[in-house]
């Protein structure tokens, strides 16, 4: 089991990944990003836990509000949660409820194009590589230079 504690963090902390070009800031999308459904957003989730999030207020598509945006960020890409605006208090109970199908997904980064490396590919460009990993993997973006590496076995 894995138990994330959030703290705040400085600019310094998070260096900008090689699968972002812009950053944005509090009011801007960081780029690229694109609209993707609850699908691609629960696959993108499921397999690594997050490593920073942030919280903005960006006018999404040709709206004129600003809506507030939850946008947590992988070792490979962020994905984003635009949060309904509209919502109606429970007449059986306490709290309010949110109108969900106004929920927007986003992705933000690079769309990966891998290429599997070698492993003496590896040891030529010093990327780390278990000698003795049968099931290691290292790809490479052919568009952005991220590296992704792991062990099929896991
Ligand atoms: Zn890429």
């Amino acid at each position: 089991m894995y138990r994330i504690q959030l703290m705040t963090v400085t600019e310094s902390d998070y260096q900008q990944p090689s699968w972002i070009t812009d950053m944005g800031d509090y009011n801007k999308w960081p780029e690229p990003h694109r609209e993707i459904d609850a699908h691609r957003f629960i696959h993108l989730t499921a397999i690594y836990s997050p490593l920073f999030m942030d919280i903005r207020q960006i006018i999404v598509g040709k709206g004129l509000a600003m809506l507030h945006v939850t946008i947590f960020y992988y070792h490979h890409c962020a994905v984003a949660i635009v949060h309904p605006t509209k919502w109606t208090t429970k007449k059986d109970g306490p709290g309010i409820e949110y109108d969900l199908s106004q929920c927007k997904f986003y992705e933000i980064g690079c769309q990966h194009k891998y290429r599997e490396l070698p492993q003496d590919e590896c040891r030529e460009r010093g990327i780390s590589y278990p000698i003795d990993a049968t099931r290691w993997h290292v790809n490479e973006c052919e568009t952005c230079g991220h590296i992704n590496a792991y062990d099929s076995s896991d």
